[in-house]
């Protein structure tokens, strides 16, 4: 397995796969992996010749009094993990290789970044479109790969590689959870044990969202009522946000009659996490 830390040898290998007629596939991720971050890997490998995984805290995605400093990391463990997984090659480069002295550009996809997540994180998707491009360009892959469980990102991304002609097949891959439903998060870390059992409200929340929908119920605010109040019994979960939107285009809906995304994004103790779930009425 390669792993290159400046951009000039991650574009040379790439260009050289390409030369070949080579695919190439990208998984970006921000390190401390676990099993949602190697489904993608998994998915990748269906679709591409060469997995090349980039590994990146970009401060650029982390707002002001956000966790950038203490989000977890783990360099050593996830090299180890990549190479039992047969990944090609990883790109792991320092902040001051990707944003150096003078970085001035970035890239913004409209007012689907300022919505939901976008609405409390007002930086949060700029940095995000800003990162991919730029490892679009450094690792010139055929495909990514982005996890569904950051379903507005995976849109925005999307948009953003139709917007500007990339020639980049974006790949969506389904949610994976713990036993119990608690989507797979570097973040759950953050959870204190009582924190962690009470997490669960969240995934329960969309459950219980379908189940009613499944039994008739489409009136979208009746519906966030519910999932509302399950949520706020927990003691230590403070909702940010529940929405239900186009599942394509992520505007609202009001009544549950189209293919819907819930969305949801929920402070449990220090960790803000999210959550969603596809609604086929
Ligand atoms: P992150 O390292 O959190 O920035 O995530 C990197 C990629 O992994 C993104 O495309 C995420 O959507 C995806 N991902 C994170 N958690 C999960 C999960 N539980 N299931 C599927 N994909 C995930």
């Amino acid at each position: 397995m390669k792993i290159f830390r400046t951009i000039e040898e991650q574009q040379n290998y790439s260009k050289n796969e390409k030369c070949e007629n080579i695919k190439i596939a990208l998984v970006p991720t921000m390190g401390f992996l676990h099993e949602g971050h190697l489904s993608l890997i998994d998915k990748a490998k269906e679709h591409a010749d060469k997995i090349i995984v980039s590994i990146f805290v970009n401060p650029t995605q982390f707002g002001e009094g956000e966790d950038y400093k203490d989000y977890p990391r783990d360099e050593r463990k996830d090299l180890e993990v990549l190479r039992e997984k047969n990944v090609d090659a990883v790109f792991i480069p320092e902040v001051s290789e990707m944003y150096p002295e003078g970085f001035r550009t970035f890239c913004e996809v409209g007012e689907l970044s300022n919505k939901y997540c976008g609405e409390s994180r007002p930086a949060h998707f700029r940095g995000v479109t800003t990162v991919v491009l730029k490892l679009f360009n450094i690792t010139k892959p055929d495909i990514a790969v982005f996890g569904e469980k950051d379903y507005q990102q995976y849109i925005i991304i999307k948009k953003m590689t139709e917007d500007l002609n990339l020639p980049i097949e974006i790949i969506p891959s389904p949610i994976i959870r713990e036993g119990d439903g608690l989507a797979l998060s570097s973040r759950n870390i953050y959870l204190e044990k009582e924190e962690r059992i009470e997490a669960t409200v969240i995934y329960e929340s969309l459950v219980m969202a379908r189940k009613m929908i499944d039994e008739g119920e489409y009136e979208v605010n009746l519906l966030k009522g519910k999932m509302n109040e399950l949520i706020k019994s927990k003691k230590h979960a403070r909702i940010d946000y529940i929405e239900f939107v186009d599942s394509r285009t992520l505007e609202k809906v009001e009544k549950v009659e189209n293919p819907t995304r819930i969305l949801v994004g929920v402070w449990i103790g220090k960790a803000r996490l999210i959550d969603n779930m596809e609604i086929k009425p």
